[in-house]
């Protein structure tokens, strides 16, 4: 018997709408099967990320590079740092029938769209606007000017919304989290019906 191939899963949203928290909330159950895309990035890391777990850190000069030899499932640039998918893991991934999570901006999700129109594509919405504020401000990581960018960023990417298969709140990130759970499973189930 041939094994399935998994599920490709683009998880998007404005900075600071919690992606990363929902995603630890539903990301260890052993029946979806998941896999996080780890991105290659040129920011700084924050306290508490780790090199090779949050993100692969480097340069702007090795980002490029990786540019030229054609490593990107996709990448954008993103207040002033640049953010990238290695489309190889991803394959890799996928092909050992792991459903593989890519937790990426809205750029970066039209573009895996395009090319892939099978990809599950989920955005997570704030309850509203004053709460993300509230979210990318308790961060109190990065200089205002940073901060106001991201929230003019927010602003256009929640535009974006009518894009995605399937749009979730995050008023509470556990019922988030059920719902996601649930619309993976289903996913999953119909695929390997489909084969
Ligand atoms: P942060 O700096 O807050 O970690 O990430 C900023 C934004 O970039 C977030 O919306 C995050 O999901 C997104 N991001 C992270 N990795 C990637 C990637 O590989 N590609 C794209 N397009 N966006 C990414």
């Amino acid at each position: 018997m041939s094994m399935q191939k998994g599920l490709l899963i683009v998880f998007s949203g404005p900075s600071g709408v919690g992606k990363g928290t929902i995603r630890k909330l539903f990301f260890d159950r052993p029946e979806l099967n998941l896999a996080f895309s780890i991105s290659m990035t040129t920011r700084q890391p924050r306290a508490g990320e780790v090199d090779g777990v949050d993100y692969f850190f480097v340069t702007e000069e090795e980002f490029k590079r990786a540019i030229d030899n054609d490593e990107f499932l996709e990448y954008a640039e993103f207040v002033g740092s640049y953010y990238g998918t290695p489309k190889e893991h991803v394959e890799k991934l996928r092909n050992e029938g792991k459903n593989v999570i890519l937790e990426i901006e809205v750029q970066g999700a039209l573009e895996v769209r395009e090319k892939m129109p099978d990809a599950l594509t989920i955005f997570i919405v704030p309850p509203n606007f004053e709460e993300l504020e509230r979210r990318i401000r308790g961060r109190r990581s990065e200089p205002e000017e940073i901060i106001l960018q991201r929230l003019a960023k927010a602003e256009r990417e929640l535009k974006t919304m009518g894009n995605y298969k399937y749009v979730i709140c995050n008023d509470d990130p556990q019922l988030a989290a059920d719902l996601i759970a649930l619309v993976i499973k289903r996913h999953a189930e119909t695929a390997k019906i489909g084969n």
